[in-house]
């Protein structure tokens, strides 16, 4: 008799495709040029990316904006629990509750800058961009990301579907910006089959109807926080009551106590002592999202303020044709076209990052997570600027408004209420700044994926070349010098400070908040004139549209390099003395010299463009 030995059949491993291009490395930025071709731009988003947009846009639109002024007042936790609570099931209904969850778990799984895209659309969901965005962010992906197959199985349908209300719980009341020193315990039992976890969370969005709960505690002695996905049903759970907030009143939020609740130990997400790294890959990929939300608020800034503008009159005239109003719709145009440029640059570069992984082999999950860890620095720059340019664009749209603004009747102050979080949450703004600061030196000093000291060499001659004035009508080459300054002013610096302070410098913050700042101008700066070069060179806007493109970006490095001039005398104030002080403002006074160019003409011709379309068209 013979016999056959069944061959086992094994899926042969995926092959995928190399990345349309190779991107620049996460920070590269600093020390590369980078060709306009090589960047993406919000108008190249595809007809299905748009549909998605459009589609979540129209549903923020009718469900919450709609319904706040039908009814005369914002939605409230408190008052309308059912109805949030039905709105997320609602776009969960199309499919709105899965964009990041693969299609085998009901979820649609787009695109990572396509995520970006989705954020920005629900920005007219106010507070319910909030619940939504936890729901799709911090709630699920730490189980897309880490979970097991059987973790995945059981929770992603239900999350994609809406059945299951998802929440992220790290903080406390003694543990916010410092996440890792939570006091929450995990105790594995004498069985070893539950973990027994004792603690108090605080801040939980979505906790007050959440049915799955990603929750970080410590095992034992354990250095680092771990992760579990803990049931509601599990027991041991109580809620505190919705917490009285400044904003967001429509999204969830409370404290979770957890008594004795017992986590099955399957129920371990990632590995044990794991838990902080996901909780800090997971908060980036929400920086980003929060910065593309935050431009979407700026845009509907910009629309509200302008449709008031034109049909508000006073001295018989609309308010709209007044110089004061039109520099404050002007400025709001330029800081969101110079937000929109950055983010979906990084975003794209992030997509193309993954592809690169994806193609040398890496697993799905760690291309993912590696692409979004390559742009941290970008992801914190991103979220401090389109937070802090959201907190601007709303506060000058509110002022337009005059008294109507300061009124609850025009939805004005909400938005200014609701927008405020933005600097709190994700991390907060003075701890991104840090972050940037000590990410970007992570990579040039310990890992060394940056060479920042081969190019810190260039600098002296690079400066000497400089002092030569710039030449009016030459090209690009007075806005690509600009760039290429404030690229070098936070180099020869950050550089000269970190070698006379050393490991002193991280108590030097001030001096770690000027640095931060000139470096995110060097980036949204650069990502603005890319933006404008291709338009141009692409031929995708012409005539008077590309000329008020490059105006735009003309304001925004006006702006850059005086924020950049008084970023870099703080910080020269503040650690140099004698000769080496006098060299460095001289090096500061030839990279920051002022752009001689007519700002106030050049936001009125923004403003005056932007009345003729009834709002942003940049
Ligand atoms: C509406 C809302 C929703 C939220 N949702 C969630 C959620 O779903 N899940 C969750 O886990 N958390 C959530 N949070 C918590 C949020 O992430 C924290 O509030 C945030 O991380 C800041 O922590 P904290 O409030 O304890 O402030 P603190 O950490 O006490 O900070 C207070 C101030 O000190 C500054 N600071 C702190 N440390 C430093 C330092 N080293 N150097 C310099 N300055 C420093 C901060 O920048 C800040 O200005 C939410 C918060 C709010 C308000």
């Amino acid at each position: 008799m013979t016999t056959t030995v069944d061959t086992p059949i094994v899926d042969a491993p995926k092959k995928y495709p190399a990345p349309e291009r190779i991107v620049q490395s996460g920070c590269s930025f600093l020390i590369q040029e980078e060709n306009p071709e090589n960047i993406f731009i919000s108008e190249e988003f595809n007809e299905e990316q748009r549909m998605i947009h459009d589609m979540v846009y129209d549903f923020c639109k009718k469900e919450v904006m709609e319904a706040i002024q039908n009814r005369g007042r914002e939605f409230e936790i408190t008052k309308d629990r059912d109805e949030i609570i039905q709105l997320l099931e609602k776009a969960a209904e199309l499919g709105l509750c899965g964009v990041s969850i693969g299609e085998q778990y009901g979820g649609i799984d787009l695109d990572f800058n396509t995520t970006c895209l989705f954020a920005e659309a629900v920005a007219p969901g106010f507070s319910f961009a909030t619940t939504i965005g936890a729901q799709t962010s911090i709630g699920s992906l730490p189980i897309v990301y880490y979970g097991t197959q059987e973790q995945k199985d059981k929770y992603l349908p239900g999350i994609a579907s809406g059945q299951l209300k998802a929440s992220y719980c790290l903080t406390e009341p003694r543990s916010g910006s410092d996440a890792n020193s939570g006091k929450t315990s995990a105790v594995l039992n004498d069985a070893g089959t539950h973990y027994i976890i004792n603690g108090q969370k605080m801040w939980i969005t979505n906790g007050g109807f959440a049915d799955v709960f990603i929750v970080f505690a410590r095992i034992d002695d354990d250095k680092n926080l771990s992760a579990f996905i803990v049931e509601k049903e599990f027991g041991g759970i109580s809620l505190g009551a919705e917490e009285k907030k400044l904003g967001i009143k429509g999204s969830s939020t409370v404290q979770v106590f957890f008594e004795n609740c017992e986590v099955p130990k399957d129920n371990l997400l990632g590995d044990r002592d794991g838990g902080f790294k996901i909780a800090l890959n997971i908060l980036n990929t929400g920086r980003i999202k929060l910065a593309a939300g935050a431009v979407g608020g700026c845009k509907m800034s910009v629309n509200q303020a302008t449709e008031y503008a034109l049909q508000r009159e006073q001295f018989n005239t609309p308010i709209a044709n007044f110089g004061a109003m039109k520099h404050k719709i002007g400025q709001m145009a330029v800081l969101t076209f110079a937000g929109e440029a950055a983010v979906y640059r990084t975003g794209h570069n992030i997509n193309m990052k993954c592809d690169q992984f994806l193609h040398e082999g890496k697993s799905e999950n760690d291309s993912k997570l590696g692409a979004i860890r390559e742009y941290a620095v970008e992801c914190s720059i991103l979220k401090v600027k389109c937070s802090e340019n959201l907190d601007y664009c709303i506060d000058e749209c509110l002022q337009i408004h005059g008294g109507m603004g300061y009124s609850a009747e025009m939805g004005i102050e909400m938005g200014y209420r609701d927008a405020r979080i933005t600097r709190i949450y994700e991390g907060t703004n003075e701890i991104n700044r840090m972050l940037s600061l000590a990410e970007l030196t992570k990579r040039a000093i310990k890992t060394k994926e940056v060479d920042l000291v081969g190019a810190g060499k260039k600098i002296p001659m690079y400066i000497f070349k400089q002092a030569l004035p710039f030449k009016s009508n030459d090209g690009w080459k007075q806005e690509e010098r600009i760039v290429k300054n404030l690229k070098v002013l936070f180099m020869a610096l950050s550089g000269k400070a970190g070698q006379k302070l050393k490991e002193k410098m991280v108590d030097e913050q001030e001096l770690v908040m000027n640095f931060a700042d000139i470096l995110a101008e060097a980036y949204i700066a650069e990502s603005t004139l890319l933006k404008v070069q291709k338009l141009e060179r692409k031929g995708i806007h012409k005539g008077k549209d590309l000329e008020i493109r490059r105006k735009a970006l003309q304001v925004y490095l006006y702006e850059a390099l005086d924020i950049a001039r008084k970023a870099a005398d703080e910080s020269i104030n503040g650690f140099a003395s004698g000769s080496e002080k006098k060299t460095l403002k001289r090096i500061t006074k030839i990279l920051t010299r002022p752009y001689d160019v007519n700002v106030k003409q050049m936001r009125r011709d923004i403003a005056e463009y932007v009345y003729k379309n009834g709002g942003y068209n940049l």
